[in-house]
C-alpha cells in the first residue's frame, strides 16, 4: 500500500487503540507507520516488514523509551497489516490510467513499470524468522478501491470523533 494508506490507517488504529489521544502520540504512531518501508532500499517488503522482528525493535527501543512502546507497534503492525495487501495490475490499470494523464503509450509503459518495480512484492514475511514464506492477499482493482475508501472514511470518522473528544474534555475540564 502507497504512504498515505499506511498514515491514515495507523491514525484510525491509533484513535481507537490509545487512551489519551493526544498529538504527540499520534505522530510517533504515524512515522512508525512508515518506518518499515525503509527497506525500500535495500529490499521492500523484506524483514523489517515482518510483525515478529518489528515487536523486537519495539520492545528494544521500549527500553529506553518505554512510553513509546505501544504507539510505535501500533505503527508498526498497522504497516505489516496492509502490505498484506497487493494490487493486482494484471489489466494493466496503472499504464491505462497513465496513458489518460499523458496519452503517450511508451511513456505510459514506462511510468508503470516503475511503479510496479517500486511496488513489486510477494506479499509479507508474516512469521518470518521461524519460516520465510510469504502471505499476501491480491486484490483486483474494485476490491483494492473499496478497502482503500475504507480506510479514507475510518480515518475522517476518527478525526471527527478525536475533534470532538477535545472540544467536549476542553469544556468539562
Ligand atoms: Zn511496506
Amino acid at each position: 500500500m502507497d504512504w498515505i494508506s499506511h498514515l491514515l490507517f495507523s491514525f484510525v488504529l491509533g484513535t481507537i487503540l490509545l487512551k489519551d489521544v493526544t498529538g504527540k502520540k499520534m505522530a510517533v504512531v504515524m512515522v512508525a507507520s512508515l518506518f518499515p518501508d525503509l527497506d525500500i532500499f535495500w529490499h521492500h517488503r523484506s524483514e523489517l516488514h515482518s510483525p515478529l522482528v518489528l515487536l523486537v525493535l519495539a520492545l528494544l527501543l521500549a527500553i529506553r523509551y518505554r512510553v513509546f512502546f505501544a504507539q510505535l507497534l501500533i505503527g508498526f503492525w498497522s504497516h505489516s497489516a496492509l502490505d498484506i495487501f497487493l494490487f493486482d495490475n494484471s489489466n494493466h490499470t496503472i499504464q491505462n490510467l497513465a496513458n489518460q494523464i499523458v496519452s503517450n503509450e511508451s511513456v505510459a509503459q514506462h511510468i508503470e513499470d516503475n511503479i510496479m518495480r517500486y511496488t513489486a512484492a510477494d506479499g509479507i514475511m508474516l512469521f518470518y524468522p521461524f519460516n520465510s514464506e510469504q502471505f499476501s492477499i491480491t486484490l483486483d482493482e474494485k476490491s483494492y478501491a473499496i478497502v482503500a475508501g475504507f480506510i479514507i472514511v475510518t480515518a475522517v470518522l476518527a478525526f471527527v470523533w478525536l475533534y470532538f473528544k477535545r472540544e467536549s474534555s476542553g469544556r468539562f475540564t
